[in-house]
């Protein structure tokens, strides 16, 4: 991998030194369409959801795996969430099993698509709450591009199952934590 800023100054690196490069959004929502004219919309939608699942593993693996409390997890996720431009996480639960994230104005909604947009975010999320285990299911329950003002995303995480990557380095706390207000989550 191609780390070396200070030998290729064009290089665009991320914090940890990786080559990035930066798209415009419409360009992702532009590729979502096409990819749905080619190949329909079960199968791109799956495509762009892979996309995101490797997006978060990675991401898993280079930042998440280092939290030392859940609290500094979500705090990270949230402020990486937004440093890449995806949107704004407005509010997360972690009870039992289930996870949920409410995500204002996300850089994939359009509205006017046919079905949700957000498949890649489906999939990064799934890859970063795998650290608290396997992500068995990933739903988009509501999405800007369907008229909501908010995208709601839903999780169901096997805790029996650990990651690949170790032991979680925490314990699963029981407590609810939201940024802001709950009454944000049913819009
Ligand atoms: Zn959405």
């Amino acid at each position: 991998m191609a780390s070396g800023s200070s030998e290729k100054p064009w290089f665009l690196t991320d914090e940890t030194g990786a080559r990035s490069v930066v798209f415009r959004a419409i360009i992702f929502r532009e590729y979502h369409k096409d990819i749905t004219n080619i190949l329909g919309e079960r199968a791109a939608d799956e495509i762009l959801y892979r996309l995101g699942l490797k997006l978060g593993k990675t991401a898993r693996r280079l930042y998440f795996n280092l939290n030392r409390t859940e609290t500094e997890f979500w705090t990270d996720l949230t402020a990486k969430f937004q440093a890449r431009g995806w949107g704004n996480v407005v509010s997360h639960t972690h009870v039992g099993n289930v996870a949920e994230i409410v995500v204002e104005d996300s850089a994939l909604a359009e509205e006017g698509v046919a079905g949700n947009a957000c498949h890649l975010l489906r999939g990064l999320f799934a890859g970063w709450l795998s650290v608290f285990g396997k992500v068995t299911e990933a739903k988009e329950l509501q999405c800007k591009s369907q008229g909501y003002r908010l995208c709601r995303f839903q999780f169901t995480i096997n805790n029996a199952e650990k990651h690949d990557y170790g032991l979680m380095p925490w314990t699963q706390s029981p407590t609810i934590t939201y940024l802001p207000p709950l009454s944000l989550r049913s819009e």
